[in-house]
């Protein structure tokens, strides 16, 4: 079936023609769509493409970060200002893949993928989306919940609040092969501290439900509490609350259900 590809000087143009077209997918770095392509996917018809520059900005000048949705994997991790973020775009595919897939793409990759966002959802970023309606900000939580109906969106920005502290951002992926692979858990944890109290903690999981989740179990666990040996016991015996594990190759849905406090305790304790 010919594939049309479309492409649009501004990103109003190009959400107006994603969301008139059931058959029109946005073209991030491709690693993804064109893989669909190249396999047959006959639900693609047209492929709409944006030359805005804005898309592929960063701005890493205040305490808020703002990056780009079409700003590569490769390029978070050559942002020196972006080092918190370096661990999640590290463990993603290969250098090929992290040379082509973009931050946006990420958050509509399924399991096993989508390991930048755990990462983003932790840090409660806000994703700045174009559609019929206009630009609106909507938090990463409310975004990735209702994800599957958003396919008319274009995601223009994500940005989120640089962590106070090394210490207080935390990431850990979990994969058969390394230093890629395939996600069995991935988990993410933000740990802001106030007079030696954990405050607004944040803890997200991938390959534990359809979507990334918080663990909020886990997190009330952590509230308002020092970060010692009880509170990370706690937590972890928390951190299977509420999610509805992928049952895959990787792994098996049981497996996942028993490993994920292990692997939160440890990332809470600091450890490899
Ligand atoms: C060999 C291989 C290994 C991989 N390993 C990993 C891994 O370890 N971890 C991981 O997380 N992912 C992995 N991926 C998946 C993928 O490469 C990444 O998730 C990447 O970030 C996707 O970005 P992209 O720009 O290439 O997406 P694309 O293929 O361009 O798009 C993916 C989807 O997102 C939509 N989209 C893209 N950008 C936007 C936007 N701005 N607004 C609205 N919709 C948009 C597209 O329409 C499409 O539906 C791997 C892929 C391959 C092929």
């Amino acid at each position: 079936m010919p594939v049309t590809v479309k492409t649009f000087a501004s990103s109003g143009e190009a959400a107006a023609a994603l969301s008139s077209d059931r058959g029109a997918r946005y073209l991030g770095g491709g690693t993804l769509v064109m893989r669909a392509l190249n396999e047959g996917d006959v639900s693609i018809s047209t492929v709409v493409r944006v030359t805005d520059r804005a898309l592929t900005r960063i701005d890493v000048s205040g305490a808020r970060v703002v990056i780009g949705a079409g700003v590569t994997l490769a390029r978070v991790l050559a942002e020196r200002d972006l080092a918190f973020l370096h661990p999640p775009a590290r463990s993603i595919g290969g250098p090929a893949v992290r040379n082509m897939g973009t931050v946006g793409g990420n958050l509509f990759a399924p399991s096993p993928y989508g390991d930048f966002t755990v990462a983003l959802l932790a840090l409660d970023a806000t994703l700045s989306v174009q559609g019929g309606f206009g630009v609106r900000d909507v938090p990463i939580e409310e975004f990735l919940q209702s994800r599957e109906r958003q396919s008319g969106a274009l995601v223009l920005s994500v940005s989120c609040q640089r962590p106070a502290s090394a210490d207080a951002f935390r990431y850990r992926k979990i994969a058969r092969i390394k230093p890629k692979g395939g996600s069995v858990i991935t988990l993410a944890a933000h740990l802001p501290m106030s007079g030696g109290r954990i405050t607004g903690a944040r803890v997200a999981l991938g390959s534990m439900a359809p979507t990334q989740m918080r663990a909020k179990a886990a997190e009330r666990a952590l509230e308002g509490r020092s970060l010692d040996a009880s509170t990370m016991a706690a937590a972890a015996a928390a951190a299977a609350e509420g999610s509805s594990p992928a049952d895959n190759a990787l792994a098996s849905a049981w497996y996942r259900r028993e490993i994920v406090g292990v692997h939160l305790r440890r990332l809470l304790a600091g450890q490899e």
